[in-house]
């Protein structure tokens, strides 16, 4: 048993189950994954991978905090909780490794967006808070293999320039927080973005925005 490991935070990260599949992140019940980074000591804490041999049915409302695995940075499960941790661990860690500010990834395979990842397609910058929330538009990542380290490597180049989220190619989207918190709530906000891209493709052409031209500057926050 690592006494490093602290069940307040495999409590956290199941508490977000339920939100997880309200806000329609998977399609089904068990696609799509998220984790946090404890930033004292490094451990991840991550949701684990569905499998009929396992007590988790394909619905992620019922993972509970004995559910969730934990692994170090490099991605070596510290407690045999008797389940593995899902595919996209790989991915997981690489984002991890290449920013340090970030302690929280949602992997989701929402509509909208996803509509984009299958197409190759940026979302576009559109709105105010795809700037602020978002670092502009969303880049969609070359191609790679669920569960691969490659995925993970090119899924960390579409999030160059320090940005918040990047679609993973005819897969879904990943986006990053400092904390489980923001990266819900952010999650939403990309989701929102590619919607209105979406809308707004079938209604004329987008007019697309700045980073310079978002906030007036004389404006106190
Ligand atoms: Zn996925």
């Amino acid at each position: 048993m690592n006494t490093n490991v602290r069940y307040e935070f495999k409590l956290l990260t199941a508490s977000y189950a339920k939100e997880f599949v309200e806000k329609k992140f998977t399609p089904g019940m068990d696609s799509g994954d998220w984790s946090m980074r404890d930033s004292e000591t490094g451990l991840i804490y991550i949701c684990p991978r569905p499998n009929a041999s396992f007590d988790i049915r394909p619905d992620w409302r019922v993972i509970k905090a004995e559910h969730i695995c934990v692994c170090d940075g490099e991605g070596n499960l510290v407690e045999d909780n008797g389940f593995l941790p899902t595919v996209e661990l790989p991915m997981h860690l690489a984002i991890y490794k290449a920013r340090p500010e970030v302690n929280a990834i949602v992997h989701s395979h929402p509509l909208y967006s996803s509509a984009f990842a299958v197409t190759g397609e940026d979302i576009p910058f559109l709105l105010a808070e795809q700037g602020l929330f978002l670092g502009g538009s969303t880049r969609c990542a070359e191609y790679g293999l669920v569960g691969s380290t490659d995925l993970g490597e090119k899924i960390v180049a579409a999030l160059e320039g320090g940005r918040k989220a990047a679609l993973l190619r005819n897969h879904g989207a990943v986006v990053l927080g400092k904390d489980l918190e923001e990266a819900f709530i952010v999650s939403d906000f990309l989701e929102h973005g590619a919607y209105v891209a979406y809308m707004a493709k079938q209604v004329g052409k987008p007019i697309e925005l700045s980073m310079d031209n978002i906030l007036d500057p004389g404006l106190e926050l």
